[in-house]
């Protein structure tokens, strides 16, 4: 982070720095070239009579006056390029190529100049005797003018000036300009690791406890302070581990819930067994009745297992559910078929009323599985000479499935548990009756994995409706036809 942080600085700093500093230099240069630009026609005008009439001496009088009062050099040239007269007295009679000077020559141009860098000898006295002539380079501005008389071109003046001083400053103020950029990175440095230190104190304390939880300690919770990204980051990890804790303790509940249900039928089988062994009376209508009770614990032992199968293979993330059209009166009347014996064996009359097409979109068999379970409940727990009706009542969106009994009712404050495994209003009736209390909560996570609701209304004595509401399925195809 703070590696980042010093990273940004410094690109931004650098490319701001890096501007400002062209933008000083293209202004300071522009702003001595307007000052400048009309020397070289004033030494123009000062030199065409000399031109004119090939006064050499005062051509060289006039060119040498201006390099000196200016602090640079002046060249006159003639109009083939040739070198007439130089303020330095170095290039006389030199055809000098240069750029600028062909554009005025030519008559593109009636003055122009241009910057140019030169390499120049500089005397370095080191000490007293030693002399040594060092090589350096600067930057100069060329003016250039035309020289016209009477309307001729008779040459043009070039006029050197240095600019070197400007490219100094500049360099100097990049100087001054980098030691601030320094100084800030070093305070950027120290401000960005306080803040690197404060944003991931945080995060070392989650890391440390999401350590813990893996290590099995799961009652974790981190200290929110706030609503920061990071603040809204440990309330979702305590969201997280409060939910792991629910998970662990339904799984606790769970195995504490099957151990004791399943522990009842063993001791009772084992008292009837031992009973059996130690029995010295021979009585075999005893022991056979002994071995009818055996029997009929083992059949509630499968009950329970068949039970928790069923609704473990519906908690797992992924269940196979064989999506098909179901036509629900023919569902139910399947179930009814079914139930119809185990009706009949109990004096209860089965009403079934089955008109209408009505289709759902889901699993055949854990749907039938569903309404089994709420009409075996409605045979359980109505007496004989009730009734329970099973109907299928078809709406705009959905289809309910309602199963009506005129039985023995669930008191109010029940109803909300039922869905939650093993809970059983009477247990000993419910056991009596061959219940596990694991019906309802099998129902409802079909309903569920059905994107369907599920409703129970009930009064003591009365009797208890149970729906199952699905949504419909639409055929839009046939709808167009
Ligand atoms: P069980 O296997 O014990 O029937 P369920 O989960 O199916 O378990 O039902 C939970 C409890 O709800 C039952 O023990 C019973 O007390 C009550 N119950 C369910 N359906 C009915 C009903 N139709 N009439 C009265 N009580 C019911």
């Amino acid at each position: 982070m703070v590696f980042a942080y010093l990273a940004l600085f410094s690109i931004v700093m650098f490319s701001i720095g890096t501007l400002v500093s062209n933008i000083t230099q293209s202004f300071l240069i522009d702003h001595r070239v307007r000052e400048q630009i009309s020397m070289a026609d004033d030494i123009a005008v000062s030199v065409a009579p000399g031109m004119k009439n090939f006064n050499a001496q005062k051509i060289y009088k006039t060119a040498l006056d201006y390099g000196q009062n200016l602090g640079g050099r002046v060249l006159v040239l003639d109009k083939y390029g040739v070198v007439q007269s130089d303020s330095f007295s170095k290039l006389n009679g030199v055809s000098l190529e240069i750029e600028e000077i062909d554009q005025v020559l030519d008559g593109n141009a009636g003055s122009t100049n241009a910057l140019h860098e030169l390499e120049i000898e500089v005397d370095n006295q080191s000490s007293d005797t030693t002399n040594d002539v060092k090589k350096e380079k600067i930057y100069v501005m060329y003016y250039v003018s035309s020289i016209v008389y009477d309307g001729n071109m008779l040459g043009v003046i070039v006029l050197s000036l240095p600019v070197q001083d400007i490219f100094d400053q500049v360099a100097q103020a990049n100087g001054q300009i980098m030691m601030v950029v320094f100084i800030a990175s070093i305070i950027v440095v120290i401000i960005s690791f306080l803040i690197a230190k404060v944003i991931t104190k945080p995060i070392t304390a989650l890391t440390h406890i999401i350590k813990k939880m893996s290590k099995g300690e799961i009652h974790q919770r981190v200290r929110v302070t706030g609503k920061s990204e990071l603040s809204q980051l440990g309330q979702a990890f305590n969201t997280m581990s409060e939910q792991l804790e629910r998970v662990e303790e339904n799984r606790n509940n769970f195995v504490s819930d099957v151990s004791h249900e399943i522990k009842t039928p063993l001791s009772s089988m084992k008292i009837l067994v031992e009973s059996l062994i130690y029995d010295q009376s021979g009585n075999i209508e005893m022991h056979k009745e002994f071995l009818g009770d055996i029997n009929n614990e083992i059949d509630r032992l499968s009950y329970i297992v068949n039970d928790l199968l069923q609704m473990v293979s519906m908690e797992q993330d992924r269940v196979v559910v064989n999506y098909d059209k179901v036509h629900v009166s023919n569902l139910t009347s399947l179930v009814v078929k079914a139930m119809a014996p185990i009706a009949e064996r109990k004096e209860i009359t089965l009403i079934h009323e089955d008109n209408t097409d009505a289709i759902v979109l889901g699993d055949k068999i854990k749907l039938q599985q569903a309404v089994t379970n709420l009409v075996d409940n409605a045979i359980k727990y109505t007496l004989s000479g009730g009734e329970v009706q099973i109907s299928v009542e078809e709406k705009e969106l959905s289809v309910v499935v309602r199963v009506a009994d005129t039985g023995i009712g669930i008191p109010e404050k029940d109803i909300s548990h039922l869905t939650e495994r093993f809970y059983r209003v009477e247990k000993a009736r419910s056991r009596e009756a061959g219940g596990t209390g694991l019906g309802l909560s099998i129902v409802e996570r079909i309903v569920k994995l059905h994107n369907g609701a599920f409703s129970i209304t009930s009064e003591e004595g009365v009797g208890t409706t149970i729906d199952i509401i699905l949504p419909k399925f639409i055929d839009e195809d046939k709808e167009v036809q």
